[in-house]
């Protein structure tokens, strides 16, 4: 009711998988927020023809999508902490490398604090969000240009962008192949596409197992790794020009924290040591993608 299998690879199509991780650690409320009771349980998958390792079941389409206009949403959740004003620095300082200047879209902008950043460097600058308390922030108190909702074909013109962003949402989409080719149609040839998404072979994920903070959320279907990403970008004619792995927010002792010791240290560690210590962050397991069209 609730519920569907994911029944094709969502990189490559293939219906061929082994199980890889039983019962994934949700703790999430999306399911109280979404007024669902009963317990679910979901596994990770691999296909066995291009290693991609995806959520199944995943929530139902119209049930995720109720949820990504409720204000708990992650897309909402990105507030402009220290620790991630850095790393969003970081972020614009690789692609500031490639490309000066241009026109920027990015999908699932949030409250719009990265794409502001762009903005501040004289980019030519657009958001899109699902979430309409998140577009309401991006567009009052940004000052973005965004547009709510979800891409769609048409939305834009085609080659109209010299830069597409894409930070933390592939591993939230349902179909990761239409949305790249989709950013191949309104790319400008020469133009770049940049992913941010979980690595499912770092370290870390490996050591957490089916604990790993990143299954934290009904919200993640894709668990991507080098090989996966690499697959779904080729296949829509990209060709990577980097590929690096980044700590994001939340480190090795946020995870043993939160996962080992319960919620008054969490306390110390969120507003004392993770305020004065932000650099801590040696995760290593996600990973920045650069490629062009
Ligand atoms: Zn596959």
């Amino acid at each position: 009711m609730y519920i569907r299998n994911i029944l094709n690879c969502l990189v490559c199509n293939d219906t061929d998988f082994d199980l890889y991780l039983e019962n994934i650690n949700h703790t999430c409320g999306i399911l109280k927020t979404l007024n669902i009771n009963e317990k679910i349980d979901s596994n990770i998958y691999k296909c066995k023809n291009c290693s991609h390792l995806f959520l199944s079941p995943v929530l139902k389409d119209e049930l995720i999508a109720n949820y990504y206009n409720d204000i708990s949403s992650e897309y909402f959740n990105n507030a402009p902490i220290h620790s991630r004003i850095n790393e969003d620095k970081n972020f614009l300082n690789r692609i500031q490398k490639i490309k000066q200047k241009g026109k920027v879209l990015e999908i699932g902008c949030g409250n719009g604090f990265f794409l502001k950043l762009f903005k501040d460097y004289g980019y030519d600058c657009t958001g899109i969000e699902p979430s309409p308390k998140a577009f309401n922030y991006a567009k009052e108190y940004n000052a973005l240009n965004v547009i709510n909702g979800f891409l769609e074909e048409n939305t834009f013109e085609k080659e109209s962008f010299d830069i597409i962003l894409l930070m933390d949402v592939i591993e939230h989409l349902y179909s990761p192949n239409d949305i790249i080719k989709l950013c191949n149609n309104i790319l400008k040839a020469g133009g770049i596409l940049v992913i941010l998404t979980g690595n499912i072979n770092s370290l870390n994920a490996r050591f957490w197992g089916s604990k790993w903070y990143y299954f934290y959320s009904w919200e993640h279907i894709s668990f991507f790794n080098k090989t996966s990403i690499s697959k779904l970008l080729n296949i829509q004619n990209f060709k990577i020009l980097q590929y690096n792995s980044i700590s994001h927010t939340g480190g090795l002792i946020y995870n043993i924290i939160r996962f080992s010791i319960l919620n008054p240290l969490m306390y110390v560690y969120n507003f004392w040591i993770k305020g004065k210590y932000k650099h801590i962050s040696l995760t290593f397991d996600h990973i920045l993608v650069i490629a062009e069209k």
